[in-house]
């Protein structure tokens, strides 16, 4: 069927009979190439289901080493990993699920100067760290190269959620022109539910899938709000704005 292994007509049962995905879409997904920027408490689960699901090619960029502060959010490691760096334990741990997976485990810190080079040529960018400056040079880099990306943000009991077609609908710029002056509020200091992380990443590997796949509507040109301590969500729409410096007509 469609060139896939016996263990992969099993693995992918329940994508294969989904209308949606068959064998066309579950091709798609184990041709994609993803990076996956942060492997924090978004980046963790999103990661997890990517991998799953059979994204086929995963690289996976964070600078850091566990602490055992990001256990009780970041559930691709134990407290044996603590010290270790987060880009190799999160490959070992996708691994670990899907061994079909090729995964490249990326230990930098992605940067304006870098992030051009890193999102080129990606079927999509999943970006889910807590630094604005990062936020604004993968936003930049995917308007630039033209890729796809879904990023996202959590604090305390609220989290939000946009994916971004270059070219087609609002970017991140578009919304927030720069990054703040003033620190944004962090969940170091302001605190964050794990499970909250974990719904929001959740989502962004289903905004992920959609775009691989070409089905559905995005969650692009709006924004998606949940505050989970309320039980309410609204989306706020984003349209482009022409001065934007990242994908506006000056450009
Ligand atoms: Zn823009």
């Amino acid at each position: 069927m469609m060139g896939f292994t016996e263990d992969q007509i099993h693995r992918y049962a329940r994508h294969l009979v989904l209308r949606e995905i068959g064998g066309v879409g579950q091709r798609k997904l184990l041709d994609a190439r993803v990076l996956i920027v942060g492997a924090g408490g978004l980046g963790c689960p999103a990661a997890l289901y990517l991998a799953a699901a059979g994204a086929g090619r995963i690289s996976i960029a964070d600078h850091d080493a566990v602490a055992v502060e990001n256990l009780q959010r970041q559930i691709l490691y134990g407290s044996a990993d603590v010290g270790r760096p987060k880009a190799e334990t999160a490959a070992a741990a996708l691994r670990r699920n899907n061994p079909d997976v090729i995964v490249e485990p990326l230990a930098v810190r992605v940067t304006a100067a870098g992030a051009r080079a890193l999102v080129k040529g990606r079927s999509l960018v999943v970006e889910g760290t807590d630094d604005p400056e990062t936020k604004f040079a993968v936003n930049d880099a995917c308007v630039a190269e033209g890729v796809p990306f879904v990023i996202g943000g959590v604090v305390r009991w609220s989290g939000q959620l946009m994916a971004v077609l270059p070219g087609k609908t609002a970017c991140y710029r578009c919304v927030f022109e720069n990054p703040p002056v003033t620190p944004a509020e962090t969940c170091e200091a302001a605190g964050v539910l794990g499970p909250a992380a974990g719904a929001v990443g959740t989502l962004m590997a289903v905004e992920a899938c959609k775009i691989l796949l070409g089905k559905g509507e995005p969650l692009a040109g709006r924004m998606r709000v949940i505050d989970f301590l309320a039980g309410t969500s609204r989306d706020i729409a984003w349209k482009r704005r022409p001065g934007c410096p990242a994908c506006g007509a000056a450009k």
